[in-house]
């Protein structure tokens, strides 16, 4: 097993069909070339996008499918060029295994938005072979070494394992607009997105207030750190509130009016939309009147994902999680989707030996 051309039998979990149920399937990993790293898996986070993929719900999944991209492990073996990394290293992979490294968008650190597309965790195609990329709900993985990110001594992999998405898709936003001291930030959704989202932003030393339709998710809001609670619904509350805010970070996972959201900025604010809804209810456009600013983001580069992983390890900021053997992801799954999760799961891949 230790020679670079063998493949890698292994041990994973993945849809077969549209119906998204996930069950035992044999995969192979390929053998090493001279900038891989072979990781033995030790945890992997479930995302809203392995649901949404597993079940094909954005029309784009081929079958069969390994889902999975917030994954920690070891490093078990190294290909010949490979100095970056060491045996027993203490790893992490999220949503992109590869990508050009030579467009301008790369060449910024921004290998998600890489000219000739990122090459997906699971799903992608790689960019030598052609074969297709399967994620980490399995027990082991190989990936270009620069895509391999170190996960700090102080940070514990099952806590890792959720930056690697929820993580890195809510500090890139907060870190790009320089959230910090003096900020106020309005986290909209607060699932695995906006759990995260606030805990970074209070970190950050911004005044977070946590948006939300009802009452129900105050006393978590506040628990995660949020300051402030505005109910979504209640008009006077959000008219009282109207162009005092910097930032709104919008992790709604589902279709949605965003306007009132855009009453909250103040001049020069930001809504982000991090993720993909698909189609969008219309907006007046007077309402980016005062130089606002409705954008979306997506992740965030391997150097600022690095970056994220140094900060929750200097300073404890760590996802809420739920540990499920892999066995129960299917459960997870009906409880994701009922939002009966506070607020990721990850699974324990030692279950699956
Ligand atoms: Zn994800
Ligand atoms: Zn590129």
């Amino acid at each position: 097993m230790t020679a670079a051309t063998n493949e890698y039998p292994t041990k994973a979990y993945g849809a077969s069909d549209t119906s998204g149920h996930i069950a035992p399937m044999d995969i192979t990993r390929r053998g090493l070339r001279d900038d891989d790293v072979l990781i033995d898996i030790s945890h992997c986070g479930i995302c809203h996008s392995d649901l949404h993929t597993a079940r094909n719900d954005w029309g784009r999944t081929t079958y069969p499918v390994v889902p999975g991209h917030e994954i920690v492990g070891t490093v078990a073996a190294l290909g010949d060029g490979v100095t970056r990394h060491t045996v027993g290293d203490r790893v992490a992979i999220g949503c992109m295994v590869d990508s050009c490294k030579e467009c301008s968008h790369c060449e910024q650190g921004l290998e998600q938005d890489c000219k000739q597309g990122m090459v997906g965790t699971y799903g992608g195609t790689d960019r030598h072979d052609g074969s297709k990329t399967h994620g980490g709900y399995s027990n082991r993985i190989v990936c270009r070494d620069e895509f391999v990110l170190k996960v700090p001594d102080a940070l514990s992999s099952e806590h890792a394992a959720p930056l690697l998405c929820a993580g890195i898709t809510t500090f890139w936003p907060l870190n790009t607009w320089k959230v910090g001291k003096g900020s106020k930030v309005a986290v909209a959704g607060l699932g695995g997105l906006g759990h995260m989202g606030v805990k970074f932003a209070v970190a950050m030393g911004a005044e977070v207030t946590v948006l939300s339709r009802s009452e129900d998710k105050r006393c978590d809001a506040m628990e995660l750190g949020a300051h402030d609670f505005l109910i979504t619904t209640d008009k006077a509350a959000m008219k009282a509130q109207s162009g005092t805010f910097d930032m709104v970070l919008n992790t709604i996972p589902v279709r949605h009016n965003v306007t009132p959201y855009l009453h909250l900025l103040k001049i020069d604010g930001v809504q982000v939309l991090v993720g993909m809804i698909d189609m969008m209810p219309e907006v007046h456009t007077g309402l980016f009147l005062g130089r606002k600013i409705l954008t979306g983001s997506g992740i965030g580069g391997l150097e600022e994902t690095q970056q994220m992983l140094d900060l929750c390890a200097e300073k404890n900021i760590v996802p809420e999680i739920e540990i499920i053997p892999m066995q129960d992801v299917n459960t997870a799954y009906d409880r994701m989707e009922a939002s009966d999760v506070k607020y990721r799961f990850v699974i324990d891949m030692e279950s699956l030996q």
